[in-house]
């Protein structure tokens, strides 16, 4: 905070998920007090950050980038370890936040130019951006280093000075990230890195008088709470809290009855169980039409049985542990549930020590059971069997939550049908479901997964600035600039 490394008597301990015994490390454990602080601190560095040429602010960006690129196997080793990501996750989760700074630095300088509106004889309009002020950053840890990239990088870069509050359980990557922008040398003050419990610290920024913007990731309850705190306006407050919130997702792949079964299995395996299903893009449910139910459930299983299961080091493993054993009971509980709801057709072995659950597939149960309906973030997987198309949309379609969805089919018809009524945040034709990607997939969800323009998109930075337009005549009359010697 402020240039400064502060130690605190409580500290966070991070350990490693695939083998809970090993400290990853310690990270200070900031209260409310230091919390304050921040604020203080960002209050003071905003005026000259704000006026800091946006140009200027990129280049820390692209910086960033650069070392990152050069640290990028390192900082994937990291999230191997301290969020049990399997190598080629890892990676990809380096990449992306590689992919923000660049995206985010380029887009703050294609808005930073002023716009003249119109062409009126004796007027002049210009419309501009300036930063909301101070951000709250508040990050979830499954995708550890992307997504605290990405809302840290897209509020900086917008003028506003930040707080990062990590996950408590990937403390040490968002260290990482913060060694890296002090490394480009960004001005003290302007990024203050605030590793501290949720409901402590979190809960103080957002409800501080002084904080103009929160972006957060993370649960539908945190969020909703957050949005509910934020709205109420103190006396001592100087404008209305802006709200970015991306949020969970109860994500279905439909299964049409002409599906190359092929990719339509492959596709469903890799995003219902890919990091252990601990996505929010995940497929949780698959709704299969029933002329292809027994044929695709019975490959899906073997497809699924040859997964392999283990610490998130091996490089063959495909489904890592749960990231902590909170995560683990809550699973487990879900596991009992689906249990009693349906049939559960697959539960595999998973190794005693660690986080870990194997895959399970479930079938038999309701479209509104609490299995069909409740976000899981483990490997468990519901397959929904219906009658026809439009079945499938009205299943695929019956949850609160509207984050992503996929449809496997060859019919050009149900593939144009899909396109207008599969009312996702993100819709994938034939592919699977994760792995959206900077500039090419802008991602978030409607309905109860979020609120805000879509991550890595043309609108997100938007949400960090504020617009104003100035008007000036002139056509001036009976004054002139100043000039030398002239003193009327
Ligand atoms: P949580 O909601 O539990 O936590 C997210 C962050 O909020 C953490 O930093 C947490 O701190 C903090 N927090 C917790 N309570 C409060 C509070 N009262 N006030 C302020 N901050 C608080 O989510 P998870 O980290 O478990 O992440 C998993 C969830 O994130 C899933 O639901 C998933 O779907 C969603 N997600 C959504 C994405 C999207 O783009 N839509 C992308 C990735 C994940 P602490 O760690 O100390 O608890």
């Amino acid at each position: 905070m402020n240039g400064e490394d502060l130690f605190t008597l409580k500290t966070i301990v991070s350990t490693n998920p695939s083998h809970p015994q090993e400290v990853i490390g310690r990270v200070a454990r900031a209260d409310t007090d230091a919390a304050e602080r921040s604020i203080v601190v960002a209050a003071q560095a905003l005026a000259d950050w704000r006026a800091t040429a946006p140009e200027e602010r990129a280049a820390f960006l692209f910086r960033a980038a650069e070392k990152m690129r050069e640290q990028r196997l390192t900082l994937a080793a990291w999230e191997v370890l301290e969020a049990g990501k399997p190598w080629r996750e890892a990676d990809a989760d380096v990449c992306e936040a590689i992919d923000y700074l660049n995206y985010y630095g380029q887009e703050m300088l294609r808005l930073a130019a002023p716009r003249q509106l119109g062409d009126y004889p004796g007027e002049v309009n210009t419309y501009c951006y300036q930063p909301r002020g101070i951000a709250v950053v508040i990050a979830p840890w499954n995708f550890p280093l992307a997504i605290l990239t990405g809302m840290t990088a897209a509020a900086l870069v917008a003028g506003n000075t930040v707080i990062m509050k990590p996950a408590e359980q990937t403390s040490v990557i968002a260290a990482q990230l913060m060694e890296i922008f002090r490394g480009v040398g960004l001005p003290p003050g302007v990024l203050a890195y605030l590793p501290g419990i949720g409901e402590e610290v979190g809960e103080y920024l957002v409800g501080h008088p002084r904080t103009n913007v929160i972006a957060f990731t993370g649960s539908l309850a945190v969020g909703l709470h957050i949005n509910e705190s934020a709205a109420k306006t103190g006396a001592s407050q100087h404008g209305i809290k802006k709200i970015i919130a991306e949020l969970g997702g109860k994500n279905a792949i439909i299964v049409d009855d002409d599906a190359d079964l092929d990719e339509a299995v492959l596709g469903t395996v890799q995003s219902a169980f890919g990091y252990a299903g601990q996505k929010c893009s995940a497929c949780s449910r698959v709704i299969v039409l029933e002329h292809v139910y027994e044929q695709f459930l019975s490959r899906l299983i073997e497809a699924t049985r040859s997964l392999s299961v283990g610490p998130a080091e091996q490089p063959h493993t495909r489904v890592p542990p749960l990231i902590d054993e909170e995560a683990h009971q809550r699973v487990r509980a879900a596991i009992d549930t689906a249990k009693r709801e349906g049939r559960v057709v697959l539960e595999m072995e998973a190794p005693i020590e660690g986080h870990f659950v194997g895959p399970v597939i479930v079938t038999d149960v309701s479209p509104q059971s609490v299995t069909a309906q409740e976000e899981i973030f483990g490997p468990v997987l519901a397959v929904l069997k219906v009658r026809d198309f439009d079945e499938a949309l009205s299943v695929a379609l019956g949850t609160r939550y509207a984050l992503t969805g996929g449809l496997f089919s060859r019919s050009p018809a149900h593939i144009e049908r899909a396109r207008q009524e599969f009312r996702v945040g993100n819709l994938y034709l034939n592919r699977k479901i994760t792995g959206a990607l900077v500039g090419r997939q802008p991602f978030g969800g409607l309905g109860l997964s979020g609120m805000g323009s879509k991550a890595g998109g043309a609108d997100y930075l938007l949400q960090f600035l504020e617009a104003r337009v100035v008007t000036e005549n002139t056509l001036r009359r009976g004054f002139a600039p100043k000039q030398e010697g002239n003193h009327g």
